[in-house]
């Protein structure tokens, strides 16, 4: 395992002045940054490879399929699925969530069947939802949140009242993009499994920080993004098991999904090719099974300890600052802290923070519901990845200091 600062060398990005300050990048729950490993892949890609996949004979197309279904091979030993054909490649983490709203609702849902989430989603699984219930007549329920920052986490106990059989499927979100909450998806799982419930994890802000095993949680669908995991913008991933696939229609038609077509009708291929129609994101794919090769290389346990090593460190000392409301929980969490202050909004926060070269995130983070729950219109967060230091989150907290004195004087 390289040390971290050797890590660091590997992301090109890094090695850069922003408004005189070294970069100090912290908004990782957004994008993660791209080592060199992935950006190379994709030149290598474009400059020897580039060609349509699947339909061509000829060697340069060979060499884009082989390349292409070798990365979807990856991405299934990556997650420890059972079979790469439970591995469909989309643009990421909403499209994924969208598929499953529309191929599996569509054919399952019926009035009076209820869909759960939690009232800790972000909006890209939880609009689908809404609109899936809308469509089909079933109703759309909420595991509650506990606490005033929501330092309890899900409401465990309300489980038991809220998994009844009428629900169908249950969608929730691995660790929360806001809180930094580590849901306990395993048995999240086996609960909704004991009802008949179907499950869909939103796995975006875990997949690039610690070790996952869709077998071992017992997921039915887990849907992640690529540019999460130091991998390429514009491909995600949908896994689904391979029998509940099977039974689904194909959620966009087109080439490339069908078997037969004539001017009656069309017959579709299995999954995976019945959910890509059209050509794919081929480049992009590539380096998504680069970017797994990379994070395997660093020891994805050792990621977990790190990022989570400094979001608590984060959590700690940004508590020392007054009048501040720190979100989530007060132990483990994921690599991210949420923070706001009464008289500070939080886009001034981040605008000052940039001026010294660090990079935050201010809003609602695509949670306006948890936002309102919790009494907020936005927070500021700072969220970690491999490349971060100790000493950054003390930069971090130099800025808000400067931030506060100004605005408090
Ligand atoms: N779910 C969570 C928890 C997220 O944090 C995000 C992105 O911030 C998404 C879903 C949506 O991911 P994407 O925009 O890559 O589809």
């Amino acid at each position: 395992m390289p040390t971290w600062n050797d890590i660091r060398a590997d992301f090109p990005i890094l090695h850069q002045q922003v408004n005189g300050h070294p970069l100090v990048y912290l908004d990782n729950g957004a994008t993660t940054q791209k080592p060199r490993a992935v950006i190379d892949a994709l030149v290598k890609y474009y400059e020897r490879d580039n060609s349509n996949v699947h339909r061509g004979l000829h060697a340069l197309s060979m060499r884009a399929t082989d390349a292409y279904e070798g990365a979807r091979t990856r991405v299934a030993k990556f997650i420890n699925a059972a079979d790469p054909a439970e591995i469909i490649f989309t643009r990421g983490t909403t499209e994924s969530i969208n598929v499953v709203a529309r191929s599996w609702a569509h054919a399952h849902l019926r009035p009076g069947d209820v869909v759960l989430t939690t009232e800790m989603e972000h909006h890209s699984n939880l609009v689908p939802w809404q609109q899936a219930a809308k469509a089909s007549g079933a109703t759309l329920k909420y595991v509650p949140i506990v606490g005033t920052n929501a330092e309890g986490g899900l409401d465990l106990a309300a489980l038991d009242t809220l998994l009844t059989p009428q629900v169908k499927l249950f969608a929730f979100t691995h660790i929360s993009n806001t809180l930094g909450t580590i849901n306990p998806a395993a048995e999240l799982c086996r609960r909704a499994r004991a009802v008949g419930a179907v499950t869909v994890i939103d796995a975006a802000q875990s997949i690039g920080h610690q070790p996952l095993d869709v077998q071992a949680i017992g997921c039915d669908f887990l849907a992640f993004s690529g540019h999460k995991m130091a991998g390429p913008t514009g491909i995600g991933v949908l896994y689904g098991r391979r029998a509940l696939l099977d039974t689904l229609a194909p959620d966009e038609t087109g080439g490339g999904m069908v078997v037969n077509v004539t001017y009656a009708g069309a017959t579709w291929k299995p999954a995976p090719e019945r959910f890509e129609a059209g050509t794919p994101n081929v480049a992009d794919a590539i380096g998504l099974g680069v970017a797994c090769d990379y994070l395997d290389s660093l020891d994805r346990v050792a990621i977990e300890k790190h990022d989570g090593d400094l979001a608590r460190l984060a959590y700690e000392k940004l508590s020392t600052l007054p009048n501040i409301r720190v979100l989530g929980p007060t132990g483990a969490r994921g690599g991210l802290v949420s923070f706001a202050f009464p008289d500070v909004h939080a886009h001034d926060v981040v605008t000052f923070a940039d001026e010294d070269g660090v990079a935050l995130r201010g809003g609602h983070h695509c949670n306006q519901p948890l936002m309102r729950k919790l009494g907020l219109t936005s927070t500021t967060r700072a969220s970690f990845y491999v490349y971060n230091t100790a000493e950054e989150i003390d930069i971090l907290v130099a800025s808000m200091r400067r931030t506060l004195k100004f605005f408090r004087g």
